[in-house]
C-alpha cells in the first residue's frame, strides 16, 4: 500500500506536469472508483485549471481554479500515470483526464480497485470526513507535539503509529523501518516509552521518510511514479520483508509477527521489549 513517501513522490511528479494545465475532458471508465455521481464529478472538474497539487497523510489533493478540489486515495494498488494520449488503455485504467496544451493525459490505474477519487468544494476541506480526523503530518511535527500524541495513551506503539487519526501517513513499511532504527519493539507499550525514546523515534521517522522520498518510495507491489518508474527504497529496507534474513546491525535473524492481522518485522536482539 502506498504510504507517505510513495504518495509524496506521486504528488511531486504531478505538480511538475499539471500545475497551470486545464482539464479538457474527463472519462470515467470504472465508476466504482469515483465516490460520487460520475456526472457530477465530470461537471465539477471539467474545463477548470489545475492550480496546485498537494498531499495530506496518504491523500492526494488537486486544487482547481473553480474552487473545487479533487481528493484521491490510492488504496492498495492505485497509481497515477502521465502518458501519451495515443497509448492503448490498460484494463486496470479507471479514469482518464485529458489535459489542454500538453502532450500527455492523466490516467488513474488500480489493479485491486480499493482506491477512491472524488471532488468537493475547496472551502469545505475542514469538514471533509476523510480529512478532518487525520492526525498531524510526520515530516514537520515538533518534539513537544509528538510527545503529546502519546501522553496518556494506552496500547502498543506500532498500532498507534499506524492509526491515521493519531499520525497521518505511515503504514506497515515505514513504521517497521522506523521502529528498527529507533531500537523500539513494535509491541512496546506506549506508557513505557520516556520522552527521550519518543524524541529518538520522531527524529528516526523523519529521517526514514526523507530517505525514502529521495529514493522515490518503495516498490513492493504495483507502485510506480507518474512516469511509470519504480522506486528503490525497498533495496534499503532493514527489516520489512526480511523474515529469516540476518539483521544488518547485529546479524541474528529478523522475525515476523502478526499485529492487528498485519505482518510486523523486527530484530529480536536490537528491539528488546521492555515490560
Ligand atoms: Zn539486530
Amino acid at each position: 500500500m502506498p504510504e507517505l513517501p510513495e504518495v509524496e513522490t506521486i504528488v511531486r511528479g504531478l505538480r511538475k506536469t499539471l500545475a497551470g494545465k486545464k482539464i479538457k475532458d474527463v472519462n470515467v471508465i470504472f465508476p466504482g472508483i469515483v465516490k460520487q455521481n460520475s456526472r457530477h464529478f465530470k461537471k465539477n472538474v471539467e474545463k477548470s485549471k489545475i492550480i496546485r497539487v498537494r498531499r495530506r497523510g496518504k491523500f492526494i489533493l488537486v486544487d482547481l481554479s473553480n474552487e473545487t478540489t479533487i481528493l484521491a486515495h490510492l488504496g492498495m494498488t492505485g497509481s497515477f500515470l502521465l502518458r501519451k494520449p495515443s497509448a492503448a488503455l490498460n484494463k486496470h485504467d479507471h479514469l482518464v483526464l485529458k489535459l489542454d496544451k500538453t502532450q500527455k493525459e492523466l490516467i488513474y490505474r488500480d489493479l485491486r480497485k480499493f482506491g477512491k477519487i472524488k471532488s468537493f468544494g475547496t472551502s469545505l476541506e475542514e469538514k471533509l470526513p476523510e480529512l478532518k480526523k487525520l492526525g498531524p503530518e510526520p515530516l514537520n511535527i515538533s518534539p513537544s507535539d509528538f510527545v503529546n500524541l502519546f501522553t496518556k495513551r494506552k496500547g502498543r506503539i506500532k498500532s498507534a503509529l499506524l492509526n491515521q487519526q493519531i499520525f497521518a501517513g505511515l503504514g506497515n513499511i515505514y513504521t517497521d523501518e522506523s521502529l528498527f532504527e529507533a531500537k523500539i519493539h513494535p509491541l512496546q507499550k506506549i506508557d513505557r516509552l520516556n520522552p527521550r525514546a519518543l524524541e529518538t523515534l520522531r527524529q528516526t521517522i523523519q529521517k526514514v521518510l526523507k530517505k525514502a522520498i529521495k529514493a522515490g518510495g518503495s516498490s513492493i507491489e504495483n507502485y510506480y511514479n507518474v512516469d511509470g518508474e519504480i522506486g528503490s527504497f525497498q533495496l534499503q529496507h532493514k527489516v520489512y520483508g526480511r523474515e529469516g534474513l540476518p539483521c544488518k546491525r547485529c546479524g541474528i535473524r529478523i522475525k515476523r509477527i502478526k499485529i492487528s492481522q498485519r505482518s510486523s518485522y523486527f530484530c529480536p536482539r536490537c528491539q528488546v521489549l521492555h515490560n
